[in-house]
C-alpha cells in the first residue's frame, strides 16, 4: 500500500542546490490517475443506493445480527461465532464526480441522492447535532461526539443526502484500541480521575466519518522575483568586514500540479486539528462502498457538502502545495511570490468513509475528544487538565523546595 506524501505541510523555502530555475517540473501525481470523470444518472444511483441499503445480515445459521470483523476483514456472528467473507464485486469501481456538475444537479435537486432505508436507523443528538447511522439495533447508549445520554425519540428517519461512493474499511479491532486508548490515557500526567474512568462516564466507539477526497489538476501562471545572496567586502581598516546581500531579479513561469486523494472531513463538532493530525490517509485503500464494511459499527453522514469543504479547507492546502511548485519553479536562495492565477483543469471528489475509535468524556462540561486511527491505531486527542491534582503537585513542589532550602541554608 503506497501512501501518498502528506499535503502539506511541505518546506517553504527550497535548498538552492535543489532549486531548478530551467523550466517548471510538473509535480509526480500523487497517487493513482482517477478514472474518466462519470457522474450517473439520479435514478442510477438512487437504484444502486436502494439495494445496498436494505440488505440486512442475519446469520444464516442462528439468525442472529452479523457485525462486520475489522480483525477477519468478514461478517461475524456474535452469537455462533460463524464468519461470512464479504464478497466484492470485482466489475464494481469507485465513481468520482466532476465538483461543478454535481453541485449544479445538487441546487437543481437532480443529483443521486438516497434515503438510508431497510435496518439502518439514524440517530439526531439533540445537544450536539451529530447524526449517527447504525445498522439493526442501538447499542450505543452515549452520543459518540459529546458523550450525552441518547434519547429514544433521538432515533428517526433520515433525510435523502448524497450517496456514498467509497470506504476504507476498519482494520483496528477492539481490543487493539482499547489498549491504544489505555495507554495513550496513562501517559498523560494530571489527567482527572474522571477522565481515566471513560469506561463508564463516556462514549468509546468505533465509527465512521464522512470525508470527500479530492483530485484536481492545476495550471497556474505567476509573476514574481527570484533573490541570490552573494558577500561583498565593505569598510576599510578595522571597519573592513564582509555583507550578506541578496540581488532581487524578476521571475514569471508556468506550474502544473496533479494532486490525487486529498482528503478532508466533511462533519462538523469534530476537533479539526487533531483530526489532521491522523493523516496521510490511504484513500488508495478505499473500495466502493457496500453496508458490509459498516454492520455493527457507527457511521457519521457528512455535515457540509463538497463544495464548502473544497472552499473552505481542501482550496488553502492545494494553494499552499502551488506556492512550494512556485518557489520551486523560481529557484535562488529567496523567492518573493507577486501574483498567480490558478485555472481548475479538473476538479473532482469522492464521497467516502473513514474509520475510527472515538473516545468522548465529558469533563467540566466541555466534551473532550480522543481519536484512534481505525488503520494504524495511532492515537490524536485532547485531555483535560485536573486542576486538584495540578494543585497538589504545585503545592508538593513547594513543600519540597522549602525542606530543600531548610537543609542547605537553614541550618547554617
Ligand atoms: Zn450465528
Ligand atoms: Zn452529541
Amino acid at each position: 500500500m503506497t501512501q501518498p506524501p502528506p499535503l502539506p505541510p511541505q518546506d517553504p523555502h527550497p535548498h538552492p542546490q535543489n532549486a531548478q530555475p530551467q523550466g517548471p517540473p510538473p509535480l509526480p501525481a500523487q497517487g493513482q490517475p482517477s478514472p474518466t470523470p462519470h457522474v450517473p444518472s439520479a435514478s442510477d444511483r438512487a437504484r444502486q443506493h436502494v439495494t445496498e441499503q436494505t440488505r440486512t445480515y442475519p446469520c444464516g445459521s442462528c439468525g442472529a445480527p452479523l457485525t462486520f470483523s475489522p480483525e477477519r476483514q468478514d461478517l461475524s456472528c456474535g452469537a455462533c461465532g460463524r464468519a461470512y467473507p464479504i464478497e466484492l464485486d470485482p466489475a464494481a469501481v469507485i465513481v468520482k464526480h466532476d465538483l461543478q456538475t454535481a453541485m449544479s444537479e445538487l441546487a437543481a435537486g437532480s443529483v443521486g441522492l438516497a434515503s438510508v432505508g431497510g435496518d439502518e436507523h439514524e440517530v439526531l443528538c439533540q445537544s450536539c447535532g451529530g447524526r449517527t447511522i447504525f445498522n439493526g439495533s442501538l447499542t450505543a447508549t452515549r452520543c459518540p461526539y459529546c458523550a450525552t445520554p441518547i434519547q429514544r425519540d433521538d432515533v428517526q428517519n433520515s433525510p435523502e443526502r448524497f450517496a456514498l461512493d467509497a470506504i476504507v474499511p476498519l482494520h483496528v479491532g477492539e481490543p487493539q484500541a482499547r489498549e491504544s486508548i489505555e495507554k495513550w490515557i496513562n501517559s498523560r500526567w494530571f489527567a482527572p480521575r474522571e477522565f481515566k474512568k471513560y469506561r463508564t462516564l463516556g462514549s468509546f466507539t468505533s465509527v465512521y466519518l464522512s470525508y470527500y477526497s479530492y483530485d484536481a489538476d492545476t495550471t497556474t501562471s505567476y509573476h514574481g522575483q527570484r533573490g541570490d545572496t552573494y558577500t561583498v567586502v565593505v569598510g576599510s581598516g578595522e571597519n573592513r568586514h564582509t555583507e550578506t546581500r541578496i540581488r532581487w531579479r524578476p521571475a514569471s513561469g508556468v506550474v502544473r500540479n496533479n494532486i490525487r486523494d486529498l482528503p478532508e472531513l466533511s462533519n462538523t463538532g469534530m476537533d479539526g486539528s487533531r483530526i489532521r493530525d491522523l493523516e496521510p490517509w490511504p484513500i488508495q485503500a478505499a473500495v466502493p462502498y457496500t453496508p458490509e464494511f459498516v454492520a455493527g459499527h457507527l457511521s457519521r453522514t457528512y455535515d457540509r457538502d463538497p463544495q464548502d469543504v473544497f472552499s473552505r479547507n481542501a482550496r488553502p492546502r492545494i494553494d499552499d502545495q502551488i506556492d512550494f511548485s512556485i518557489r520551486r519553479d523560481i529557484g535562488g536562495d529567496h523567492q518573493r511570490i507577486g501574483n498567480k492565477n490558478t485555472a481548475y483543469g479538473m476538479l473532482q471528489f469522492m464521497y467516502l468513509l473513514l474509520p475510527m475509535w472515538l473516545l468522548t468524556v465529558n469533563y467540566d462540561g466541555k466534551p473532550f475528544q480522543v481519536f484512534v486511527n481505525g488503520l494504524t491505531g495511532e492515537v490524536q486527542g485532547d485531555r483535560p487538565w485536573s486542576k486538584v491534582k495540578i494543585a497538589a503537585a504545585v503545592i508538593a513542589g513547594i513543600v519540597v523546595a522549602c525542606v530543600l532550602a531548610y537543609l542547605i541554608w537553614g541550618r547554617q
